[in-house]
């Protein structure tokens, strides 16, 4: 019998011959933060790979732009929790710190008893510290140098500023994470997946095969495709017969939005460090982040979503980013959404950064969404199947998270309890997004379900409502 025995003890290849191998399929943010977890905690790395259609980073991921918010900022105590221990790291993760800028930021909210600011700074005053601070409406072309100057607040009925907010370069933080865990010995391929394999019986998963042909093989498949996650598992469940209710469909839809993206000088980007201009959110209308020398761009998202629904050959219904490549994906945008934005946030917020002039460029950003904006993050629960897990559900807020959402995955892959209520939050939900549109303990929920699809945007058949 062959020991691996070394003065420290067992060796890392020893121990690592017990180790399950696992496929990421998908490098954006849940899937980087898996590769990088386990490359803390395997003893051979080399039995993880992970595969994007995308060099690093990845351009479709919706965790790979500009910018990002980090904000601690949420109404529930179970994602303030985790947003806080996420922050944490972007203050003292040596792979992520360089691209974290904290500069507050400005809520500017619908009405005086919005629930939403009030939810968030009520958690804050309930978990013992609030840092967060009244703003006057009227006084807010008067502050940060004048920049707001121009911005319509008609609408709104309160504005707050919480300092601990701030952004980071999301591409840069990813490729570092992601280039740490392949440091570690991680395979990272550069694939598009074309289908998930089963073994003979239908019992297993046992890997992927890509578009170019690879058969990519491994004893555990984490699906982390974000916005694409529907679609790749449609023909598998086409496979295991699984019925529209129990879809995964029925757990998550492909939700776009729109951003703009304008240049500006470096005598305006001084404008903004010196008065240390925060982002600002404009109520349910979409945010601006402040530029950066090394962007020289500021960046807008308007947020009234859509969704762009398909039906599969076998008549399945799966939402999806519309477009056959992921540059078409990104970059087709209808005028109409365009024009959408230029009469209304870039009009309204901001406007002497925008009037007159032209954007750089313009971006559809694609993320999964869940009902309850909580993650999927969970064994896939159909057909008998061994070897499958998702992990996504963004939902438009997981980026933060990059940093600590892969320890949680990582338990889920090791058959570990993340505790109870993140089990609960994070698992595949017994009922679906339609039983939670419906329902009245979720009425504001069911207001953030995309209720237009892409293609209709501008025929008059879309119905802006979110
Ligand atoms: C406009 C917008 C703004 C947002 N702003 C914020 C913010 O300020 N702060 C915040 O915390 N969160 C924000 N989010 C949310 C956050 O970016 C997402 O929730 C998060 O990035 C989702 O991570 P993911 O890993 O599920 O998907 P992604 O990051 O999209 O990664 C999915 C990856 O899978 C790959 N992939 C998919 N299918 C295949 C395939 N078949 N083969 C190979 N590769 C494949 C893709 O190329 C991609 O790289 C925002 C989201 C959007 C859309």
């Amino acid at each position: 019998m062959s020991h691996w025995i070394t003065g420290q003890g067992v060796s890392a290849k020893a121990k690592g011959s017990d180790e399950p191998s696992v496929l990421i399929v998908g490098a954006g943010t849940f899937g980087t933060s898996t590769a990088y977890h386990l490359a803390q905690t395997y003893h051979d790395t080399s039995k993880v790979t992970i595969v994007d259609r995308a060099t690093s980073p990845p351009k479709p991921a919706a965790g790979v732009d500009i910018n990002r918010i980090i904000r601690t900022d949420y109404a529930s105590s179970f994602y303030n929790n985790l947003a806080y221990e996420a922050w944490h790291a972007w203050f003292w993760s040596m792979e992520l710190q360089a691209y974290f800028h904290q500069t507050g930021w400005l809520m500017m909210d619908d009405s005086k008893d919005s629930s939403l600011s009030n939810a968030i700074r009520q958690q804050y005053r309930d978990r013992g510290s609030d840092p967060t601070e009244d703003l006057s409406l009227d006084d807010l072309p008067q502050q940060w140098g004048g920049v707001l100057e121009g911005t319509d607040t008609k609408g709104f009925g309160t504005a707050y500023f919480s300092p601990e907010v701030g952004w980071c370069d999301a591409a840069g933080a990813t490729h570092n994470f992601m280039q740490a865990a392949e440091k570690k010995g991680i395979n990272r391929v550069n694939a598009g997946v074309a289908r998930i394999l089963l073994d003979e019986g239908n019992s297993r998963v046992v890997g992927v095969e890509t578009t170019d042909g690879q058969e990519l093989r491994a004893d555990k498949v984490v699906i982390a495709a974000g916005a694409w996650t529907s679609s790749l598992l449609s023909p598998l469940e086409d496979t295991l017969q699984v019925s529209s209710r129990d879809r995964i469909e029925n757990q998550l839809r492909t939700i776009g939005v729109l951003q703009i993206y304008y240049p500006v000088s470096d005598e305006e980007i001084r404008r903004f460090e010196e008065h240390k201009v925060p982002v600002i959110i404009y109520g349910q209308e979409g945010e601006v982040v402040p530029p950066h020398s090394k962007n020289k761009l500021l960046k807008y998202t308007h947020n009234h979503s859509f969704t762009n629904t398909v039906t599969t050959p076998s008549g399945a219904k799966v939402t999806c980013p519309a477009g056959s490549t992921y540059e078409s994906q990104l970059n087709d945008i209808p005028d109409a959404l365009k024009h959408e934005a230029e009469t209304g946030i870039l009009s309204r917020l901001l406007p002497t950064f925008t009037k007159g002039k032209k954007a750089d460029h313009w971006r559809i950003c694609y993320d999964a969404r869940t009902p309850t904006e909580d993650f999927l993050i969970c064994k896939y629960p159909h057909g008998n199947l061994s070897g499958l897990y998702i992990a996504t559900g963004g939902s438009s807020h997981a980026y933060k998270f990059l940093p600590n959402i892969g320890k949680y995955i990582v338990n889920v892959l090791e058959d570990r309890s993340n505790g109870e209520e993140k089990d609960k939050a994070w698992a595949w939900k017994a009922y679906g997004w339609d039983v939670r549109e419906k329902s009245p303990e979720h009425p504001k929920l069911g207001a953030w379900t995309p209720k237009r699809e892409l293609r209709d945007i501008g025929s008059g058949a879309a119905q802006s409502k979110l």
